[in-house]
């Protein structure tokens, strides 16, 4: 039988935007010592709007960058994705078909479209393959930068701004008070990552990660003796969610993660996962 005073925590929980699961994931919450965030959607409101098209070949138009990239954006879930094909819609862009779409995981996406193989990837994917970044390349510390490739030739990039949530920064502030260590983990390149890291005030960040990785860190903080929450939305998150002591996913994000996780964040909100490890720690004192 669920005790009382747990059966009214759960309940309670619900009402603050935590759906609790599994009960022991609920019994560990007031046991975290690490909490590994995800980024996009999490810590920010994950809604990405594209901020710069740049072309890097003449015969090539702002216009096409979108048209390509949008094109194999519409198979895709990732928040870049809503990002990308909100632009192609503003700009009346028809998009084309693809064929042969494959995602890359962690990575980003390519297909075929009207006969040319175009790719639209990493900062990461770039050095991966020995692709020069185009000369005087610059980024600023909030951009996300996708770079479209046509025949294995650079032809442009897109950069993209998401937002940090406002509740952000005093989640992280309360962890800290609470002795809880919080870092970033995030496929994101390494400005971004640093940029959101030190901004929020989070005690490290690991940038540039596969969703493989996102596992073996959190096995790896495992065995450094830390008892380790994570969040996560994607597809990719999911191992890593399973594996943790306590797998928060987030609301907004897709099913799988959600299934995996023990605890789902209904509404997003960073501070809720505060809530809920306060709220474990004043039950279970209850108990006792
Ligand atoms: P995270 O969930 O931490 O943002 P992901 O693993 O989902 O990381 O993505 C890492 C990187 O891979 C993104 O920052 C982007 O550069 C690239 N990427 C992933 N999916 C896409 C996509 N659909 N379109 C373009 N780029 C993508
Ligand atoms: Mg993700």
């Amino acid at each position: 039988a669920v005790p009382l005073v747990v059966a009214k925590s759960t309940a309670l929980s619900a009402k603050n935007g935590l759906l609790i699961k599994n009960r022991t994931a609920f019994e560990n919450a007031r046991k975290i010592t690490t909490i590994v965030f995800d980024k996009t959607g999490t810590l920010t409101v994950g809604k990405f709007e594209v901020s710069k098209i740049v072309t890097l070949q003449k015969e090539v138009t702002e216009n096409e960058i979108i048209r390509l990239s949008s094109a194999l954006e519409q198979k895709s879930e990732h928040p870049i994705a809503t990002g990308i094909l909100q632009k192609a819609k503003e700009l009346s862009i028809k998009i084309p078909e693809t064929k042969n779409f494959n995602a890359i995981t962690g990575k980003g996406v390519e297909a075929t479209i009207e006969g040319k193989k175009i790719a639209v990837v990493s900062p990461g994917y770039l050095k991966e393959n020995s692709i020069a970044l185009p000369e005087g390349f610059t980024a600023n510390d909030t951009e996300t930068i996708v770079f479209v490739i046509v025949n294995n030739q650079l032809a442009g990039y897109i950069a993209l701004s998401d937002e940090i949530r406002p509740e952000s920064a005093e989640a992280i502030r309360i962890l800290k008070k609470n002795n809880i260590k919080s870092i970033l983990l995030t496929g994101d390149n390494n400005k971004v990552a640093k940029s959101v890291s030190e901004t929020l005030g989070m005690d490290s960040f690991i940038a540039e990660v596969l969703p493989h990785q996102k596992l073996e860190k959190i096995k790896e903080l495992q065995s450094k003796g830390e008892f380790v929450a994570m969040t996560g939305d994607g597809v990719n998150d999911a191992p890593a969610l399973a594996i943790a002591d306590v797998g928060i996913a987030v609301g907004s994000g897709s099913d799988i993660a959600a299934e995996t996780a023990g605890i789902v964040l209904v509404n997003s909100n960073p501070t809720d996962i505060v809530s809920l490890i306060l709220f474990g720690k004043a039950t279970y004192r209850k108990m006792i």
